[in-house]
């Protein structure tokens, strides 16, 4: 779909960006934008135009991503690297507390640390999608979390249209882009000059009307609507979500769970790089005398075995359970909890999955297999569908050898004790344990 272009589209020219840079440095921000590092694009400080990654694009599939030159000089030519916004607003490590012993006494201090004010510069539309979700968790649940709120209320955000996709991205089945419509300050379309600037909340016109800035002529807002839409048309990745959270949670003991973990390394790769993951354990760190110790937030993962630890054993023992805990909660139960998918579509879990798995593969997986039980279950098609068993791997990578098993199950779709892990509890996605919050 190609979009119309606004009445309040105006043009920034390139040369005139380190203004806006600058402006933001004067009123107190740190800019964080996309530059170069450790062999991608990552987030990081920015003070001049000269750090952003121009010329550079990333190449990007299942279980793979390198740094490309571009035959251009374009500075927002690629898409999501490794790292995302929530490094920022839910730090990997936040000190909580700390506590004295004096003259026997423990005196505790909640730690008082300097909350940034970040401007954040480049931030995509499936982006955008993944800070309201991590909103709704840290800011709008029943127990905010006052690190968060408070960073997220005074941070600036300037989005950037993508005009390129990867061929990771799936926003487009999960309604967050490629196109920035919501969730920002102000809005960039790339041109080879210049940008196309949108205004998206008082501030940004606050911050607009104090750049050098001329309306956009009818070309340039045409320009940077067919730029969008070539990023929309490159989009080649599908999930289908009609129906997800039924299919997934009426398959807990499907066979292919067992698939998927004998290629899952459990390496927990996929929540890290994931921008609404929110899994956190706290850690106490004491001096070597044991008379201070740091009370500290760090980020953790349901891939992580100890994750799941209650009195004495794990309650997700193996990769099948952890892997399941993931892939339902992002696709389904977090329906339940937030209203929303936990997944935007950036696809950063499929490059950087060390063995290329692909969730978007997964859930056809189980669509097919749904698919060939019904095609089966048809009276007098056991002859036909004894035919078609075996015949090995379908397009989707399922096995199509091994028939789809509708399991009877228990109150809530959970497994039937057969499935029983170690303790006696269920492993099942929703069954949480005392020391869970609300991510498990
Ligand atoms: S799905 Fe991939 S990235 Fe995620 S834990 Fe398994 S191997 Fe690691
Ligand atoms: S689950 Fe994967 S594709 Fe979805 S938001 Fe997380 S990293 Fe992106």
């Amino acid at each position: 779909m190609v979009d119309q272009a606004t009445a309040d589209e105006q043009y920034l020219a390139k040369a005139d960006f380190q203004v806006l840079l600058d402006l933001l440095a004067g009123e107190g921000y740190e800019v964080i934008g996309p530059t170069l590092g450790e062999g991608a694009i990552v987030y990081g400080p920015l003070r001049s135009v000269a750090d952003l990654p121009r010329g550079w694009t990333d190449e990007q599939e299942a279980g793979h991503y390198r740094l490309v030159r571009r035959n251009d000089e374009a500075w927002f030519g690629f898409v999501v690297g490794p790292q995302s916004w929530k490094q920022y607003l839910f730090p990997p490590r936040t000190r909580l507390l700390t506590a004295k012993c004096e003259h026997g006494t423990w005196k505790m201090q909640p730690a008082e640390e300097p909350v940034p004010k970040y401007a954040f510069l480049g931030v995509r539309a499936c982006e955008l999608a993944a800070l309201d979700v991590q909103d709704r968790v840290f800011m709008h649940s029943a127990f905010p979390d006052p690190h968060y709120v408070q960073r997220r209320q005074q941070a600036l955000v300037i989005a950037v249209n993508c005009t390129q996709a990867a061929p990771t991205c799936f926003c487009t089945s999960m309604a967050t882009g490629p196109r920035c419509r919501q969730g920002f300050d102000l809005a960039l379309t790339e041109l080879a000059e210049g940008f196309v600037l949108e205004i998206g909340s008082p501030r940004g016109r606050e911050l607009a009307a104090r750049l050098p800035l001329a309306p956009a002529s009818e070309q340039q807002c045409r320009d940077a609507a067919d730029a969008r839409a070539q990023a929309e048309q490159q989009i080649t990745r599908h999930l289908a979500t009609a129906g997800l959270r039924e299919l997934l949670l009426s398959n807990l003991n499907h066979p292919h769970w067992d698939e998927v973990a004998a290629r899952c390394l459990s390496c927990a790769n996929c929540t890290m790089v994931c921008p609404t993951c929110f899994c956190s354990s706290v850690e106490e760190v004491s001096d070597l005398l044991g008379e201070q110790i740091a009370r500290e937030r760090v980020w953790d993962s349901c891939f992580n075995p100890q994750f799941s630890y209650v009195h004495g054993g794990l309650v997700r023992h193996n990769i099948r359970s952890r892997y399941r805990q993931w892939l339902t909660h992002k696709l389904a139960t977090w329906h339940d909890q937030f209203g929303t998918s936990g997944c935007v579509g950036c696809g950063r879990c499929i490059s950087w999955c060390p063995v290329g798995i692909d969730l978007t593969q997964e859930v056809a997986g189980f669509r097919a297999a749904a698919d060939r039980a019904l095609f089966d279950r048809r009276p007098g098609a056991g002859e036909h569908a004894a035919s078609v068993s075996g015949q090995g791997r379908g397009p989707s990578g399922l096995s199509a050898s091994r028939p789809f098993l509708q399991q009877p199950r228990g109150e809530a779709g959970r497994p039937l004790p057969d499935e029983a892990p170690e303790l006696g509890q269920s492993d099942a996605p929703g069954s949480e344990s005392p020391r869970s919050t609300e991510g498990r």
